[in-house]
């Protein structure tokens, strides 16, 4: 299936949900805004293909919408940790095949991944870590979790590696890290080849094991 082809739903359409729905909106995608509060749709009514007005935690409603054509469903719902925990139940339930979760703490987090949420998000925990992990590195620009032991980093180029190509450097047989992509000024090489020739400055997209991401890193301080 197309990435544009997707249906995903916003529920909840405060500053984390709110910001999903106007970003998946602004790439071109299908999206439906859920919030329970008239104010909130109205206000979404511009960034989102319908915008609806509803109390998520009740079956009948998510049944009336057809929810359960959904690729994708997060639930953007912030304090009410007994409405977030019930609609994620609801929509688990309803085969909802993608439900993404916002937790509010460690104990919300926990239960969400009890339930079924495919992903939960803590979005200040999350960022926290990625601003550690890039101050405490001169090279790491940013990276993502995959999981507790695969990650995605951006890592700049440093003298000692420029102009010379990725087979040269041995990226993948030394420390069996995937390079995605290679980041250069406005440009974006998805997938390079192991003959592409790298230069300081560049920014190299790369997954691995997190030790060897760290073996990687080491070497470029
Ligand atoms: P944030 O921290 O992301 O701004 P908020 O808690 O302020 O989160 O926003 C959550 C949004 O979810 C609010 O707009 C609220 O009206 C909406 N919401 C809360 N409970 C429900 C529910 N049961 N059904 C639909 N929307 C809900």
């Amino acid at each position: 299936m197309k990435k544009q082809d997707k249906q995903f739903a916003v529920i909840g359409l405060g500053r984390f949900g709110g910001s999903i729905c106007r970003e998946l909106h602004m790439l071109g995608h299908e999206v439906l805004a859920i919030d329970h509060d008239i104010v909130k749709v109205e206000e979404f009514v511009p960034y989102s293909t319908h915008a609806i007005q509803g109390n998520a935690t009740e079956e009948a409603f998510l049944k009336s919408i057809g929810i359960r054509n959904f690729d994708h469903v997060i639930v953007a719902i912030g304090e009410d940790i007994q409405a977030s925990v019930l609609t994620t139940l609801n929509l688990k339930e309803f085969g909802v095949q993608t439900v993404w979760a916002k937790a509010q703490n460690v104990y919300h987090q926990k239960l969400l991944d009890k339930i079924g949420a495919d992903r939960v998000i803590h979005p200040e925990v999350d960022m926290g870590m990625r601003i550690a992990q890039s101050m405490a590195s001169d090279h790491l620009l940013d990276y993502i979790n995959l999981s507790e032991e695969y990650s995605v980093i951006e890592i700049r180029v440093n003298q000692q590696m420029h102009s010379r190509t990725l087979q040269d450097l041995r990226i993948r047989p030394k420390f069996n890290i995937t390079i995605l992509a290679i980041k250069r000024e406005n440009d974006i090489n998805v997938s390079p080849l192991p003959s592409e020739v790298i230069y300081s400055g560049d920014i190299l997209v790369a997954m691995g094991l997190n030790s060897n991401l760290k073996r990687l890193e080491d070497k470029l301080m």
